[in-house]
């Protein structure tokens, strides 16, 4: 029997469900449809809703190859995990938002909940990569088609879905399945979850095996940093210094976040990431 290693399982996965973006298929919804802030992300102010100015007629980044100099180095660590393509292609079939007021009100109402589903997809193809989350790999299995088939509903029903419980109950599962792998480190392990972590000076730090989710480490220094196995679900790296740390294994890290992050080629990823561009 061909046993999967850690980084097949989650692509297979993630290649049939459709968790990758594809802008091409998409009508530039996170470009409209998401508000952002004048920021060190944004350069100027955006309404949901709004295209933005950069938003060329066929719905491609008039500025793709220049974000970061352009001062939209937010647009550079979105994802959003196929949802676009999804809500564009299947959930409207093909209808352009620009052609009627109503649909574009819609899709936008739409795309963000199609975002934290894809989201949830994403992270439960991880778990269900992990071997030592086996012991639970039915109930990840089950609610990973659960939320599969909601990103099939129509436009009315996924606005009424409750996320909140929806990710309350996924998110449960993924703490265990975090509490499995990270149970086979031996010695204690650290725990910072939701911590404030903004600027700590955790060079060479002994974080194997922590728990770190939802933690604020924004412009952290985790230079060298031994990270393997670390929880990083929902971890604010923005500006974290990552150079030479080892993240081997790390559990629900995504590449957005770790394209937010500073690093180095010395610094260690699974070989489910891509070393930033910018690093
Ligand atoms: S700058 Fe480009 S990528 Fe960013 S929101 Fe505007 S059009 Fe989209």
């Amino acid at each position: 029997m061909h046993v999967p290693d850690e980084s097949e399982a989650p692509a297979t996965d993630r290649d049939r469900l459709g968790l990758h973006a594809d802008c091409a298929n998409c009508f530039g919804l996170c470009c409209v449809a998401l508000p952002f802030a004048a920021s060190a992300d944004f350069a100027i102010d955006k309404d949901a809703g709004r295209p933005c100015p950069n938003l060329q007629s066929d719905f491609r980044c008039g500025i793709h190859a220049n974000l970061r100099e352009r001062g939209f180095p937010g647009c550079t660590v979105f994802d959003c995990h196929g949802a676009g393509q999804k809500v564009s292609q299947i959930t409207f079939s093909g209808q352009d938002w620009r052609r009627s007021p109503l649909v574009a009100r819609q899709m936008f109402e739409v795309f963000p909940l199609m975002r934290q589903l894809h989201e949830l997809l994403w992270y439960m193809t991880e778990a269900l990569a992990l071997p030592a989350a086996s012991p639970i790999a039915d109930e990840l299995r089950q609610a990973l088609d659960r939320t599969e088939q909601l990103t099939h509903r129509d436009a009315e029903t996924i606005a009424q879905l409750d996320i909140t419980s929806l990710r309350h109950d996924v998110n449960a599962l993924l703490l265990h399945a975090s509490e499995l792998v990270r149970a086979e480190i031996p010695g204690s392990k650290k725990n910072h979850r939701g911590a404030d972590l903004i600027g700590a000076k955790l060079q060479g730090a002994d974080l194997r095996g922590a728990n770190l989710r939802g933690a604020y480490l924004i412009a952290a220094d985790l230079t060298n940093a031994d990270l393997r196995t670390a929880d990083l679900i929902g971890a604010d790296l923005r500006d974290a210094r990552l150079d030479g740390a080892d993240l081997t294994g790390s559990i629900f890290l995504t590449q957005p976040q770790l394209n937010a992050a500073k690093g180095d080629t010395a610094t260690k990823l699974s070989t489910t990431l891509t070393r930033p561009a910018h690093w």
